[in-house]
């Protein structure tokens, strides 16, 4: 056995990991009481454990099977992360079409979380940009899935949580980019009513959009923070400094938190002086910003999850629809900056309509994440807060989750029943299993 966790390292569980070199391992790796398959291990809670049971490390699985040059398409096995993609491709022009705000996620964890970016109002979630997947189903065959082929076993596996059997391969539409560069603009909002009007007024000109809200600001400032809204840069708009090198690719940062950070480094004191170097950084942002620092700020730092002290962190994401969605929100936030927990890192935005995939989190509507260190009360808090989202008509994303109850899942996930009847089908006996889907009665 093995302890493994997840991002937020809240919980540490054993679990009979192996980790294959080839596909050709996988079938006789499956254990019928219980197997799951794992990415990088980014998601926040206990989406990629299982605890006592087998876990299969798709990491090593990273190989190109075929890329076309004119088109973007890529065939590549699912533990290719987004990382490598872009070391290996941006510098011939190509970029992941959808990406989210960190590079170390495989193309399995994608899939599983139907993961969305800063750009989700315009270019949709993951599954926009993949043609099809290989999949090894319970009985142990490997199914080819797409819109046209076993079309239930596809959009079942976007939010699927790696429930549904082991993603081996997929094709992938990559996005052609002429620089790594994004020209972007800051728009600072004095209170929740200005923010909300500037991301609605920006999303309509910006593809790539995302707010931070300063956590300490309550009563008439309550929302007050910090917009940022980008694009592309193109060739002909890069500062001539730029254009030598437009597809320059950065390698990951040295910077790296070498041990837990003991829990009394997070205090209020330490909020406000993080929030407000954040505040400040936000402000300045130069007219140019490199993809890394466009939607991978936190990248720059290894394992800055140690940063939050032993008991670990969570984050909170939800989304909540746009029809009273600014009352709602407004009470959402009057909840979280009044309950005495510590508020950290934070983000904003308006997603777009929600796509076919059952479990699939984004719908249109505001959607607002928000880390928390783990400290006495925090699912108390987590608690109220799910009940208010479920009774707005919103719902929390998994890939974040940590502590959502099976009931207000069915009532934030309505499409669950016709997921439960694509599980039934593709794994009859329960074999494919997991912390989260034991936890959410998916498995
Ligand atoms: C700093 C940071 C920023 C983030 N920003 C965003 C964001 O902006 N938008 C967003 O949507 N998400 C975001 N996330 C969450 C992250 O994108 C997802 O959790 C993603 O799924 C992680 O990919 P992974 O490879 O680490 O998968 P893991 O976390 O290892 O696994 C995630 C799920 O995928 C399943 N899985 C993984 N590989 C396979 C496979 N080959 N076959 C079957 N199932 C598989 C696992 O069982 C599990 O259910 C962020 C996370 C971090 C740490």
């Amino acid at each position: 056995m093995t302890t493994i966790w997840g991002w937020g390292a809240q919980r540490r569980v054993d679990c009979d990991v192996r980790t294959p070199a080839t596909p050709a391992e996988l079938p006789r790796l499956i254990r019928r009481e219980g197997t799951l398959g794992r990415g990088l291990g980014r998601s926040y809670g206990d989406a990629a454990l299982n605890e006592g049971r087998r876990v299969i490390d798709m990491t090593r699985l990273d190989r190109y099977v075929s890329f076309d040059p004119q088109t973007g398409r890529l065939t590549c096995e699912a533990g290719v992360s987004l990382e490598a993609i872009i070391r290996d491709f941006a510098p011939r022009g190509w970029f992941p079409a959808i990406t989210p705000g960190t590079k170390f996620v495989t193309i399995g964890g994608c899939i599983a979380n139907d993961v969305h970016g800063k750009a989700h109002h315009a270019q949709g979630t993951f599954v926009t940009c993949v043609e099809s997947m290989k999949v090894l189903v319970a009985d142990g065959r490997i199914v080819t899935a797409s819109r046209d082929q076993h079309a239930d076993l596809f959009w079942a596996s976007f939010g699927g949580m790696g429930l549904l059997g082991l993603i081996v391969e997929a094709t992938i539409r990559l996005r052609r980019v002429e620089t790594t560069y994004f020209k972007q603009k800051t728009i600072v909002a004095k209170d929740l009513e200005h923010m909300l009007d500037a991301l609605a007024e920006h999303d309509a000109t910006s593809p790539y959009s995302v707010a931070w809200l300063d956590p300490m600001a309550t009563g008439a400032k309550l929302g007050k923070g910090v917009l940022t809204v980008g694009d592309h840069a193109s060739l002909a708009e890069l500062p001539a400094g730029l254009q030598a090198e437009p597809l320059r690719v950065f390698p990951p940062g040295k910077l790296v938190v070498p041990f837990q950070l003991p829990e009394l480094t997070l205090n209020p004191l330490t909020m406000r002086v993080v929030n407000t170097v954040i505040e400040g950084v936000l402000r300045k942002g130069g007219a140019f910003n490199h993809a890394e620092g466009f939607f991978y700020p936190l990248d720059a730092i290894g394992d800055w999850n140690r940063g939050y002290g032993k008991r670990g962190f969570i984050q909170y994401q939800f989304v909540v629809p746009f029809d009273d969605g600014r009352a709602v929100l407004r009470r959402l936030l009057e909840t979280i900056v009044s309950a005495g927990q510590l508020p950290f890192l934070n983000v904003l935005k308006r997603f777009g309509p929600a796509n076919e995939a059952h479990l699939s989190f984004p719908m249109a509507g505001y959607t607002f994440a928000i880390d928390f260190p783990v400290r006495d009360g925090l699912t108390d808090l987590t608690g109220r807060l799910d009940g208010m989202v479920a009774d707005a008509g919103g719902r929390i994303y998994l890939g974040k989750d940590s502590f959502l109850g099976a009931a207000p899942f069915k009532r934030m996930y309505r499409r669950l029943g016709e997921w439960l009847e694509v599980k039934r089908k593709w794994d009859p006996d329960g074999v494919f299993t997991s912390d989260l889907g034991r936890r959410l009665e998916l498995c």
